[in-house]
């Protein structure tokens, strides 16, 4: 049985249905869990992308000295 990774509550998904790369929705909280991982099976908050979003223009800045 798969669990979110926010408010670990179960979650009705077939493992062997899931994609590396695929978003879930948690029924619980709402929370968009993505698979990192098929083998073992694992999941992460892909809430956190949001954040990376707003730190991308550091991200930028970085590759100017390698
Ligand atoms: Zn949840």
């Amino acid at each position: 049985m798969l669990n979110c990774p926010v408010c670990d509550a179960e979650l009705d998904i077939e493992e062997e249905e899931l994609d590396e790369g695929e978003v879930l929705i948690c029924d619980e909280c709402g929370a968009e869990a993505r698979v990192v991982g098929v083998d073992p099976l694992e999941l992460e908050s892909a809430e956190e992308d949001e954040e990376e979003d707003e730190e991308f223009g550091e991200e930028e800045a970085e590759e100017d000295w390698k």
